[in-house]
């Protein structure tokens, strides 16, 4: 509780002293606390933040409550956090369903809410503690999961029975929709189970009422790597300012070339690319030659776990 001239800041349980006129960081390192990361970037649980201390930050950082603990002095206690723990839940595992020969749809009943935004990424642990990352499709908990040969997890899933407990947590990621400018053109582009952020960002869009154009890009090797299509094409048809471009390499060529022919121009928009690491590298770098701001690029790598 605080008094007339002292603050108390709470860091993941712990009472932290905050002088009247002392930034966040000037307490925590007083504590003892090493902050976890050189932008001295922080998560607020709970407490007014104060705008200076959010001052530089993306919109999606913003909207998740974090500040620059260097720029804040807070008026009133502060519940903080160090970026990205998201909460750890259970829940259960209530239908599975192919979406194609490879990526499999998987839906959880979480015990409360994970409080997250369609497109942030939550890790899926097995009861035996394995653990893996996976993009959320939705405002509920739906998954898309590729099978890949000898996967532990991705194997587990495809045959674990509906009823099955499993722990998550999360969220964590900065890839989802802020409406900012409503009439901002977005284009979405991505491979694969890349697909899965996307899918939930575009239906966040529009039923947030995005006005500007939102173009969607599903790359794929051949038709059989494409899934979700007939959605896709009655959401495009539904909605004039969506466009959705399957992308196959061997009939359209490389997903990057096939964007930069429709858009030689990007200046203005704003981007979303997940899926394979070496694709969304391909992707962010041709969205920014093409004008894009590298801050209006938000991106998910999905980086197999050895190499996180
Ligand atoms: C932020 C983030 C979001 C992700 N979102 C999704 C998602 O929405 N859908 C999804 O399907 N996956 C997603 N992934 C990848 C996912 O976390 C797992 O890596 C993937 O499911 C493989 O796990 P596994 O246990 O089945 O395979 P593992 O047992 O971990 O790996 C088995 C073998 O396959 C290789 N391997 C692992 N991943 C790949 C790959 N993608 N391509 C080729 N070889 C691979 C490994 O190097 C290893 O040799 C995401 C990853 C991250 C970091």
């Amino acid at each position: 509780m605080s008094s007339a001239n002292s603050i108390t800041l709470d860091w993941e349980g712990s009472p932290v002293p905050c002088v009247e006129g002392d930034t966040v960081l000037d307490a925590l390192l007083r504590a003892g606390i090493p902050v976890p990361h050189s932008s001295c970037l922080v998560q607020a649980r709970s407490g007014p933040v104060p705008a200076a201390a959010q001052q530089g930050l993306k919109e999606s950082l913003r909207a998740q409550n974090y500040l620059l603990a260097c720029l804040c002095r807070p008026e009133q206690d502060l519940s903080l956090a160090p970026p990205g723990q998201g909460v750890r839940i259970t829940a259960l595992l209530t239908e599975r369903d192919w979406l194609s020969d490879t990526v499999l749809r998987v839906r959880l009943a979480p015990d409360e809410s994970l409080g997250h935004r369609p497109g942030q990424y939550l890790t899926l642990f097995r009861p035996d503690g394995l653990g893996r990352s996976y993009s959320i499709a939705g405002p509920e908990l739906e998954l898309h999961v590729r099978r890949i040969p000898g996967g532990a997890m991705s194997n587990w899933l495809a045959e674990a029975q509906p009823g099955q407990a499993v722990t998550l947590q999360g969220p964590a990621g900065d890839c989802f929709y802020t409406p900012g400018d409503p009439t901002q053109p977005l284009l979405l582009a991505g491979a694969g189970t890349g697909l899965a952020p996307l899918y939930g960002i575009l239906h966040d869009a529009l039923g947030q009422g995005h006005q500007g154009p939102i173009w969607l890009y599903h790359g794929a090797l051949n038709e059989r790597g494409l899934y979700l299509t007939d959605e896709l094409q009655a959401l495009a048809a539904q909605h004039r300012n969506f466009e959705y471009r399957p992308a196959l390499l061997d009939r359209d060529g490389p997903l990057p070339e096939v964007i930069s022919r429709d858009h030689p121009k990007l200046t203005g928009w704003r981007g979303f690319v997940c899926g394979d690491p070496t694709i969304v590298n391909l992707l962010r770098k041709r969205l920014f030659l093409g004008g894009m701001a590298s801050r209006a690029i938000s991106a998910d790598a999905f980086l197999p776990a050895t190499l996180k």
